[in-house]
């Protein structure tokens, strides 16, 4: 295998860069290209010690800086690997990216040094995704979930159910295959505990990631209420900026607008949207239909009204419309500098969650955020779980808690062994695929191209 080498910092002006080799002959390449002020030579260093020292291209310095060794397999790829650490200026780090190229390094893929890492046995490939997570975590639980699963917590989980169903599996085919042989019968009633307790794994795994997603990915949230309500105004308060047209105009926020919005540890994923009025305006009617879809899948609803006008039908039909999604809602009383034109006491019935706010005074921001948070605290957050990474990862699940459920039915249904046992073998198949243990060439790079070049 050929020696990578990449820049594993960001490009960018700053104090320090570091450039990465990895392979068989990282530790000579970095020899042609530093030397060593702290010690004798560079082929000779350890691992886990640094020098500090010159980077030359033949007679020219480039650079002073610090080279660290790693001598396989205690290293991140499980290969000899060569970190030069150089000043972070951004022609500086590329000069001493080219001497690594000129002198015998070919350039990294995307992810290649995690990549190897894996194939050298590091690490699974859930904790290789995990990686990625950890690098783009946003906040303390992301970080959280992130550590976990490159821990290998989730790679344990699923393992463990792994290892049971081709136990499983081994029993069905000695006794499938040699019916002569007098092997001891399968014992049904154990086989189905046995499909019991995995289903009951890959139930809660994906009721995690259920859980995890709204740390993770946002809550969803749907800001309705009829036009001129101030639900542009109520949007701009929570991003703490202008971001949509607010006017005197009716109806003048026609397109669903998204942005996301940090109230404390949760992320609200916004969209505002026009009101679900009956209109004829071709253009409107179009909105209406993309807003009720909305509100249908919306995590969360904040439900707007303008306290200084009665409410009319329109406001009415939304009250309902919204009641009847079933979706958690928060319905906010904006416009509470102005003078109050309608009965409170009315919205009892639609939702315990009532916040009086003035938008363009960013008046009742708090008392909003602390009804959002005690609907999706944070503190009900298991710590302990683990939650995926990815589609790919919960794709996979899923079709193994697909097929458990359906070995489970056929089962129930007395079919034969050799039906129950194909889809046990499908489910093992797919937790196999999730960890990596299993996992195609094709899935494998797949992974990797997400990754940054220099990880
Ligand atoms: P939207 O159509 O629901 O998005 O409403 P906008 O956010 O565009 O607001 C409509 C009008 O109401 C604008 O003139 C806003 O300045 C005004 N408005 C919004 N919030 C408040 C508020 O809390 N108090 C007062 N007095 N006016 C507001």
């Amino acid at each position: 295998m050929s020696d990578i080498c990449a820049v594993s910092t960001p490009l960018a002006e700053g104090g320090i860069s570091v450039i990465r080799i990895s392979g068989e002959n990282a530790v000579s390449v970095a020899a042609k290209i530093f030397k060593p002020l702290s010690c004798e030579s560079v082929e000779n260093m350890q691992g886990y010690t640094c020098a500090y020292g010159r980077i030359t291209d033949g007679e020219k310095v480039v650079d002073d800086g610090v080279l660290t060794v790693f001598r396989a397999p205690k290293s991140y790829t499980g290969e000899d690997v060569a970190e030069i650490s150089c000043h972070g200026g951004i022609f500086v780090t590329k000069q001493v990216l080219r001497l690594c190229l000129k002198n015998g390094a070919v350039l990294a893929n995307k992810g290649e040094f995690t990549k190897r890492a894996l194939l050298n046995g590091k690490m699974s490939l859930t904790q290789a995704e995990s990686v990625m997570d950890t690098i783009s975590a946003q906040g303390e639980y992301e970080l959280a979930s992130a550590n976990l699963t490159r821990e290998g917590r989730l790679f344990k989980k699923i393992s463990g159910v792994t290892k049971r169903l081709v136990k499983i599996l081994g029993e069905l085919a000695a006794w499938v295959d040699y019916p002569e042989e007098d092997l001891p019968e399968v014992e049904e009633e154990n086989l189905r505990t046995s499909l019991k307790e995995s289903i009951a794994v890959t139930e809660k795994i994906l009721r995690d990631y259920d859980n995890g997603m709204v740390l993770k990915r946002g809550v969803d949230t749907c800001i309705a209420g009829k036009p001129n309500v101030g639900k542009s105004t109520l949007m701009n308060m929570l991003l703490g900026y202008d971001r949509s047209i607010v006017t005197d105009v009716a109806g003048t926020t026609r397109d669903v607008i998204e942005e996301s919005a940090k109230i404390g540890e949760l992320t609200l994923k916004l969209s505002d949207t026009a009101g679900i009025h009956e209109t004829d305006d071709k253009v409107e009617k179009i909105g209406v239909e993309i807003a009720k879809k909305k509100l249908d899948n919306a995590m969360l609803i904040m439900e707007v009204f303008d306290t200084s006008r009665p409410l009319d039908d329109e406001d009415k039909e939304l009250l309902e419309y919204v009641k009847n999604t079933g979706r958690k809602t928060i319905i906010v009383l904006n416009k509470s500098d102005l003078e109050s034109r309608i009965d409170k006491e009315f919205f009892n019935s639609y939702s315990n969650s009532i916040v009086e706010i003035s938008a363009k005074n960013e008046e009742g921001k708090d008392s909003l955020q602390s009804e959002i948070e005690k609907m999706f605290s944070p503190e009900d957050y298991d710590a302990d779980s683990t939650i995926f990474a990815n589609e790919r990862q919960m794709n996979c699940a899923q079709t193994a808690d697909k097929y458990l459920k359906m070995a489970l039915e056929s089962l129930d249904m007395g079919e034969t062994l050799d039906a129950v046992t194909v889809m046990i073998d499908y489910a093992a198949n797919a937790l196999m695929e999730l960890t990596g243990e299993k996992a195609t060439e094709a899935v494998v790079d797949e992974v990797f191209s997400k990754f940054c070049v220099g990880k």
